[in-house]
């Protein structure tokens, strides 16, 4: 994979102690309480045999880490990857920690890893793989909707999530609501409509949060709102491709820019995101796309000149190496830990505003917040809501026509009284979310005077989960 470093070459865990350790002088937790929030409370590595489709055996490694107890389940998603490895795991499961905190959202931190390559796996293996990997977890009491609730992350998706609830379901009768023992199910396996775009929409509302923030965009020379942007993105994936949909589309950006593994595209008139993304679904890849510069080495996409540049891939891509030729005004974590310890400093240096992942991309976890609650209650929130939405309104239109002595046409009528879908809630609650936490750790960073918006966060989000800690006796 070009550009990039793996986390275990330079320690992604370490790297995300270090931001906690940068943040801690100004959480002030007792030393203890510190020591016990930045630990992982439990790792589980195992190794599992599995069938392959020409019948021999691979033997697959595999993790999930629980980072932090203070509040239960654990929730965090489960990664396909090559190159999983426990640190990666860890340092994954750490940052939803953090991650949950930042948006008030009830979990401790939790991640899986399963080291195989997505890319090259069938459907058959990937099935096999998956299975097996939740009834490893389901023997170790590391799967469940009070104890552990993964969720999809790089190399993985809905499929998969329904693989993992199917097995749970089989192998506890028992148990009252087994769909809540992992989100970012299919619909027709009780997930929630706006899952899958979540971690996407969620970038844009937190990048148009910033981008409101005049005060902070004269510092970068840049106008106020995210119409006109330039924006480039590293990695169309799950969370890249709605990242790219909304901004573009809801938000008047311009992609400049887009890189896959195979290479990338530029076009300073902006790109067609629906076309690009057909494009790469029908051919593959990205190559051959017509009317936008080829980037050979989707590496160089991330020093492309732009206002925001989305890294929406995996960790470790902008390096103390690459830092100082980024050429974006604004960075935005979408993938977690893309920007290592040592090329935030060169950014901060440089002035560069770094829009911390543990609160751009926590879209997904909030969306699987709801998720999980909806398979607890066994109700949607569309069915005990929506009908005494559409009555309010009804009365408010009639008091409105009564007033005025005018009539609405009766299609506006319809429009204006229409109750709100399930997918409506989840939005504007998504949005909600993610106003408010921007707020708050925007006033830890003005308020404190911090050095950035990632000092910032990780501020609040440790003094959430010791406060989480103290309130439980555990450290009188
Ligand atoms: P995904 O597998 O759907 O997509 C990742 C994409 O990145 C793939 O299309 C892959 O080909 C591409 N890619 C890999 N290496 C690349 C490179 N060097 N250059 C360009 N493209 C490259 O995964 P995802 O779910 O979109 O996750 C992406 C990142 O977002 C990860 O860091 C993940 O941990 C994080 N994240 C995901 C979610 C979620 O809900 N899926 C939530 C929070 C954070």
């Amino acid at each position: 994979m070009v550009g990039r470093r793996t986390a275990g070459e330079k320690g992604f865990f370490r790297q995300v102690l270090r931001f906690v350790d940068a943040a801690a002088p100004h959480a002030g937790l007792p030393a203890d309480l510190l020591e016990q929030v930045r630990a992982c409370n439990a790792v589980y590595q195992m190794r599992f045999p599995v069938r392959r489709d020409d019948g021999s055996i691979a033997v697959v490694e595999a993790y999930r880490v629980q980072h932090s107890h203070h509040r239960t389940p654990t929730k965090g998603g489960v990664r396909f990857s090559p190159e999983a490895d426990q640190d990666e795991v860890m340092a994954l499961a750490a940052l939803m920690t953090f991650k949950c905190a930042v948006v008030n959202v009830p979990f401790g931190g939790a991640k899986g890893g399963v080291r195989i390559d997505p890319f090259a796996a069938s459907d058959g293996f990937r099935e096999r793989v998956t299975r097996r990997y939740a009834a490893e977890l389901l023997r170790k009491n590391f799967l469940g909707p009070a104890l552990d609730v993964p969720a999809p992350d790089y190399g993985t998706g809905e499929r998969e999530m329904g693989w993992i609830a199917d097995t749970y379901k089989a192998m506890r009768p028992d148990d009252l609501a087994p769909f809540a023992c992992v989100t970012g199910k299919p619909l027709t396996m009780h997930g929630i409509p706006g899952r899958r775009e979540a971690t996407g929409r969620g970038v844009y509302f937190g990048i148009r949060e910033c981008l409101e923030r005049a005060e902070d965009l004269k510092a970068l020379g840049l106008a106020p709102g995210v119409a006109g942007k330039r924006v480039v993105i590293q990695g169309l994936g799950n969370v890249g491709s709605h990242a790219a949909r909304c901004l573009a589309h809801e938000g008047g950006a311009v992609i400049v820019g887009v890189a896959e593994r195979e290479g990338g595209l530029f076009a300073p008139d902006g790109l067609d995101v629906e076309a690009v993304l057909r494009h790469r679904a029908e051919t593959g890849s990205l190559c051959g796309f017509p009317g936008a510069t080829p980037v050979e080495d989707p590496a160089r996409i991330l020093e492309l000149d732009c206002d925001v540049l989305v890294p929406a891939a995996l960790e470790c891509q902008i390096t103390a190496e690459n830092a100082p030729r980024v050429r974006a005004r604004i960075v935005a974590e979408a993938a977690n830990g893309p920007v290592d310890a040592d090329a935030d400093a060169i950014l901060r240096a440089r002035r560069v505003l770094v829009l911390p992942d543990l609160y751009l991309n926590a879209g997904g976890v909030t969306v699987s917040y709801f998720e999980w609650l909806k398979n607890l209650s066994h109700a949607s929130f569309e069915r005990m809501n929506r009908r005494l939405e559409e009555l309010h309104t009804r009365k408010v239109v009639a008091a409105v026509e009564r007033l005025t002595g005018s009539s609405l046409d009766e299609a506006s009528r319809q429009e204006l009284i229409r109750g709100p879908e399930e997918v409506d809630f989840v939005v504007s609650a998504l949005d909600e979310t993610m106003i408010l936490a921007y707020e708050q750790i925007h006033r830890e960073w003005r308020s404190r005077r911090l050095p950035d918006l990632r000092t910032a966060a990780y501020a609040f989000a440790l003094r959430r989960v010791g406060a989480s800690y103290l309130a439980q006796g555990i450290f009188p």
